[in-house]
């Protein structure tokens, strides 16, 4: 059998780079054809040569005219995604993961699923085209894949944890929480990521948007669904069975062990870091998530909870919330208040429930954010 074709989607990225040490061990194994970036052009350029990679999309209009030459240029996700593959992972961050996982789901492809925010603004429109046309969902952010691997076998599950690190200001005085730096929110204890998932590592938006991730992707009643903080990141996902007894699933922090899981899915994949021996593990605690320090957490789960644009609605808003912090343009408080005023300007919107109507309530809520900033 020939190697296996994968398509990165943000191959620029964390996760990208991640994929690319599988990729490294395992060259015998998968061929890189085709990849997409939005700015790095000088790490896409490197990447293009290195793997030979055939088929390319630059997502961001302002890089379009300097593409390496001899290779395939598509103008847009959606026609990168026609050429022939086996699997893509989909590692963009943010909303526009959504039509490349919608996409992929209605041709009945393989999908390597790391962009949250896709299944979080239409989760059951994914779940039900990869359903309807064959097509693979495989969960790489980690705890999904650690739940995905404690429900193999498994008939009666009792609740599914899933755990946090608490980010970068769990032990920081709540009083200075207004005024901390972004650098400070960007220094991760545990987990080396993109920025905007560091920032919702540090509010929990992160969690939230997984558990909102969990309850489409293992249909998991919320009832059935917690999260608790866990700093040493070294336990990504807790099962309790309906006797009450539990499994934990754990390694060290480090995606290339999601990675290579769904790469290699249903096969093992073969040793590709050296796993922490047992002796050498931190000790392993874990702690209720506070209120007062992750108002944004429970922002998200109820709007979760809410169902139709609700998630669509906690995403966008988080996400422009977030691009301002990051300029620096509003205070680190600040996320977690204008995503409460989004919710609750929502509430007196009249939206429907089709995919087209979270798009309309994705930009509602991104235009609501901006008008306050
Ligand atoms: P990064 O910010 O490191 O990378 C994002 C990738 O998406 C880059 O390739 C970037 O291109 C590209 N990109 C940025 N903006 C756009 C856009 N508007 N359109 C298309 N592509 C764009 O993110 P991460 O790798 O950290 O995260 C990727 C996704 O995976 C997120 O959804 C995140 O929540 C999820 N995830 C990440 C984990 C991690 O450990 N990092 C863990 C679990 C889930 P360029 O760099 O060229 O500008
Ligand atoms: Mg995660």
């Amino acid at each position: 059998m020939g190697r296996q074709k994968i398509v990165i989607l943000g191959v620029t990225g964390s996760i990208g780079v991640s994929a690319l040490k599988v990729l490294d061990a395992c060259s015998n194994q998968f061929e890189l054809t085709g990849i997409s970036y939005h700015e790095n052009d000088t790490l896409a350029r490197e990447i293009c040569q290195k793997y030979k990679v055939s088929h390319l999309c630059c997502t961001s209009p302002e890089k379009r005219d300097e593409f390496p030459e001899g290779i395939a240029v598509h103008p847009d996700l959606k026609s990168l995604l026609d050429i022939d593959y086996d699997a893509v992972l989909i590692a963009v961050v943010g909303a526009v993961g959504v039509m490349p996982a919608y996409y992929a789901a209605l041709a009945g492809k393989r999908i390597l699923l790391a962009n949250k925010e896709s299944l979080v603004m239409a989760g059951s429109f994914i779940i039900e085209a990869a359903r309807k046309n064959g097509a693979e969902l495989l969960p790489v952010d980690s705890e999904h894949n650690s739940v995905f691997r404690l429900l193999e076998g498994q008939s009666s599950v009792q609740k599914v944890i899933i755990t946090a690190s608490g980010g970068a200001l769990r032990e920081y005085p709540l009083v200075g929480l207004a005024e901390v730096s972004v650098e400070n929110v960007l220094k991760h204890p545990t987990w080396s990521m993109g920025a905007k998932i560091t920032v919702d590592s540090a509010t929990m938006v992160n969690k939230a948007l997984e558990l909102i991730e969990a309850h489409y992707l293992f249909e998991l009643s919320y009832e059935k669904l917690d999260a608790l903080i866990h700093p040493q990141s070294f336990v990504h996902a807790i099962l309790q069975a309906r006797d009450g007894s539990y499994s934990f699933h754990v390694y060290e922090p480090d995606m290339v062990y999601s990675i290579a899981h769904t790469l290699f899915y249903p096969e093992s994949a073969p040793p590709i870091l050296k796993a922490a021996p047992v002796d050498e593990m931190p000790a392993l605690t874990f702690q209720p998530i506070e209120k007062e320090r992750y108002p944004a957490f429970f922002l998200g789960v109820e709007a979760g909870k809410e169902e139709g644009v609700f998630p669509a609605i906690f995403n966008a808003a988080n996400e422009e919330a977030v691009a301002a912090f990051l300029d620096e343009r509003i205070g680190y408080m600040k996320i977690s208040s204008l995503i409460e005023e989004a919710l609750e300007g929502a509430l007196s919107q009249n939206f429907g429930a089709s995919m087209e109507d979270l798009f309309a309530a994705d930009e509602w809520a991104r235009e609501f954010i901006r008008q306050r900033l």
